[in-house]
């Protein structure tokens, strides 16, 4: 009888794998055998964040698009979405119907997406283009091409969205859902341009005696339990776990000159890197 779990043209890892149990921990820890590839390595993401930049109109976005514009040509930018205010209202619209937390992500979703719209109409000029996570495949072309691409920054869970610990808002938006793709891309940078000059130990517009955090391991801040963040707690949870991100850094978008900085590699804003990181792509 023919046996599977002897081809010669398998590898080690090949039968154990064929033959084993996906669950058994022994063969997990050797599919970490191989070195991390790294699938676009000079790509930067950047989220846009919605509240933050999106929803202040011209005065914030312009300038910022402005930025983008000139660094098409020195730095190639996957630029992601944030929802911000009209999101949290279609929430608050969702809940007090009683929708569950997937309905609220498919919601979310479509508001990441309107922002994505606009940006992408104000750079279209520049051959800027949108993707969504099904013309993905495209997207290395258009940023060989172009140097950016847009999309919303929502994980495309929407109706499987898990449910949060605690309530009903979508625990995955779109802070995880630009990581989520700095991740599997393995690239270069994972960038927050927000409001705010990164980090406080509060959030700086609730508490005035807020302290800046320049640098600080998600260990350590995960540690520190802080009432309030800067960043979707989901992002620091999937931090603890990355193969290629061992960094990510927030700017604040108000202040020009800040994205520029942060893609040049200075250390401006804020930085949450992972002390136990498992090794940079090969
Ligand atoms: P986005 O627009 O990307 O969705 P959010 O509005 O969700 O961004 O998050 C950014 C906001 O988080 C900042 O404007 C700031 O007021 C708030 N914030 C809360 N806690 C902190 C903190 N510890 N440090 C810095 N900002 C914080
Ligand atoms: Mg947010």
């Amino acid at each position: 009888m023919y046996e599977t779990t002897d081809n010669a043209m398998l590898t080690e890892l090949g039968r154990r794998l064929v033959g084993g149990s996906l669950s058994d921990q022994a063969i997990q820890r050797a599919t970490e055998a191989t070195p991390n590839f790294a699938i676009l390595p000079w790509v930067n993401v950047v989220k846009i964040g919605g509240q933050s930049i999106m929803d202040r109109g011209r005065s914030a976005v312009g300038p910022v698009v402005e930025e983008i514009v000139a660094n098409l040509h020195r730095h190639k930018m996957i630029l992601g979405t944030g929802a911000g205010t009209r999101a949290r209202h279609v929430y608050s619209l969702a809940i007090d119907l009683g929708l569950p937390t997937g309905v609220l992500t498919v919601l979310g979703t479509a508001v990441a997406w309107q922002n994505a719209q606009m940006l992408q109409y104000l750079l279209a000029k520049h051959g800027i283009a949108f993707l969504e996570p099904e013309g993905f495949a495209s997207l290395p072309h258009y940023l060989m091409e172009r140097g950016a691409v847009i999309c919303q920054g929502m994980p495309p869970y929407k109706l499987w969205e898990a449910n949060p610990d605690i309530g009903r808002i979508p625990p995955q938006r779109t802070d995880t859902g630009c990581f989520l793709i700095a991740e599997v891309f393995g690239a270069r940078k994972m960038i927050y341009v927000k409001d705010e000059d990164g980090l406080f130990t509060a959030d700086p517009k609730k508490d005035p005696t807020a302290r800046h955090i320049a640098r600080i391991s998600v260990q350590e801040l995960l540690a520190q339990d802080l009432h309030d963040l800067i960043v979707e707690r989901s992002v620091l949870d999937l931090m603890l776990n990355t193969r290629n991100i061992a960094e990510i850094q927030f700017v604040n978008g108000l202040k020009p000159g800040q994205l520029t900085a942060a893609l040049d590699g200075e250390p401006v804003g804020s930085v949450i890197f992972n002390a136990a990181n498992r090794g940079a792509a090969a």
